[in-house]
């Protein structure tokens, strides 16, 4: 995997950072996660990362980039996990599916997190959990003096809509951990909550 790792970083990839793999990760275990639904390939580094944890982990993918798709499709078969991983390449807010999973992981465009969350919410097991990377974009979210151009004041306006969607959503309760660029963990409130 560290070659993945140098791979991303010479390229500007972003892939997970180091303790916010090991966090989804050790979710994943603890949760005995099995079916995962993940929005963001890149190069398959997390896809690989969560399969790997367990043979009869599965998880589908989407990436709408085609020079990631191919290199996350020659990753996975490095790493002889094209059975447990299926790479969808495609524009993930067009495809749909009638799969349901434990977990869905959203690492895409940052603007989209809600419009996935709404896409998706209906593919989740009942006791399941959408998982969402990058709240803090580098800090920028938390510390509004940091932001240098208009495109990242832009990026931090979604990403602080986005919170507030979640903070007021009726069905799902949120918790952010301060891992990586955080990440915003979504479970389904209970019934009598
Ligand atoms: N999860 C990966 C990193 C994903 S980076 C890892 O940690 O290893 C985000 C990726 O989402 C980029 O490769 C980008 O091309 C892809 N992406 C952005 N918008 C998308 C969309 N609408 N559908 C599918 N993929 C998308
Ligand atoms: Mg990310």
């Amino acid at each position: 995997m560290e070659e993945l790792e140098k791979y991303a970083k010479e390229n500007k990839i972003p892939i997970m950072q180091k303790d916010g793999i090991l966090y989804l990760t050790n979710y994943i275990k603890e949760n005995n996660i099995k079916n995962i639904l993940e929005i963001g390939s890149a190069i398959g580094y997390s896809a690989i990362m969560m399969a790997r944890l367990d043979k009869n982990i599965k998880v589908t993918t989407i990436e709408k980039d085609k020079d990631r798709y191919n290199i996350a499709v020659d990753n996975i078969n490095k790493y002889h996990l094209n059975d447990q991983i299926n790479i969808i390449y495609g524009d993930a807010t067009e495809i749909n599916t009638t799969d349901t999973f434990d977990l869905i992981f959203i690492d895409a465009s940052k603007g989209k997190n809600t419009f996935f969350f709404n896409k998706f919410k209906d593919n989740l097991n009942k006791n399941g959990t959408i998982i969402t990377d990058n709240l803090s974009f580098h800090g920028l979210v938390e510390d509004e003096s940091l932001i240098k151009t208009k495109n990242q004041r832009g990026i931090v306006r979604k990403i602080k809509d986005y919170i507030a969607f979640l903070d007021d959503h009726k069905e799902f309760i949120t918790t952010y951990i301060p891992v990586g660029d955080t990440i915003a963990i979504s479970k389904r409130r209970n019934e009598n909550e």
